[in-house]
């Protein structure tokens, strides 16, 4: 039950709202309670991760109309059809990378930016990409206004971003159909990629890839996900 977050967030959904959490202080005391019962919970135990989840305000993330929802067991919507994650899948494919501070980190799919928030706040290097301009623009000054130091490029993740690779650990947020190779290439050696694999309409399978110090692959599945497709190419 604890690995299966599309069903809870399924039966979250189904139960309506979270409750309302109207100012800052309950929106901090609600986040509180996200790590402790939907994060800790469930096995997630990287103490950078756990604090970097307690600090970033994800409810800066989101619609303002479904701010009060923001620390719910759910994905939300960002616009452009397009979501946030659930907040224990976010933590769990963060701990996955073993992020530590100065570790240059590269995901594709910014989205909101949150993911990105998470890593800069544990104190990553981090590049993001992402696919339509204007959440690629409202993340940019979105994450420079909440004083995080994050490069954000409107661009096709599937490319990567070669001028700064290679990359310690790179995250897709975006579910591409088989591990894009060139993504793998700027992996470095030792480095782990975090990314969900599998059609549109199929549940599809958080895979791990880690390099060794000799450059060659393993690869892992982790967790039944589902996660909005990994567009092909510009429009
Ligand atoms: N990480 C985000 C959520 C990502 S939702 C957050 O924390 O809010 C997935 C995002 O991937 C969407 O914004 C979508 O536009 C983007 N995306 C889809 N295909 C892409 C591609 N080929 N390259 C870069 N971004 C892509």
């Amino acid at each position: 039950m604890t690995r299966a977050p599309f069903l809870l967030a399924v039966l979250a959904l189904s139960c309506g709202p979270a409750p309302l959490a109207s100012d800052e202080s309950e929106l901090a005391r609600a986040r509180q309670r996200m790590v402790a019962e939907q994060i800790e919970a469930r096995g997630v135990k990287d103490p950078l991760v756990l604090d970097a989840l307690r600090k970033v305000p994800r409810h800066e993330f989101v619609p303002k109309a479904v701010a009060a929802e923001a620390y719910g067991d759910h994905p939300l919507s960002i616009g452009h059809a397009q979501t946030i994650s659930q907040p224990y899948i976010v933590a769990f494919m963060t701990e996955a990378v073993r992020p530590r501070r100065g570790m240059k980190v590269l995901e594709v799919g910014t989205g909101s930016g949150y993911q990105a928030a998470v890593l800069a706040s544990i104190g990553c290097r981090v590049y993001s990409i992402e696919i339509v301009r204007s959440l690629a623009d409202s993340a940019r000054t979105r994450l420079a206004r909440l004083g995080y130091d994050v490069q954000v490029r409107y661009g096709d993740g599937y490319l990567g971003w070669p001028e700064v690779a290679p990359f310690d650990a790179i995250l897709l947020t975006a579910a591409p159909e088989a591990v894009p190779a060139a993504l793998v290439q700027q992996l470095k050696a030792g480095g782990r990629l975090v990314a969900p694999v599998g059609g549109e309409h199929d549940v599809q399978r958080l895979t791990l890839v880690e390099k060794d110090s000799l450059g060659r692959q393993k690869r892992s599945e982790l967790l039944p996900v589902r996660f909005v497709p990994m567009r092909k190419g510009l429009r």
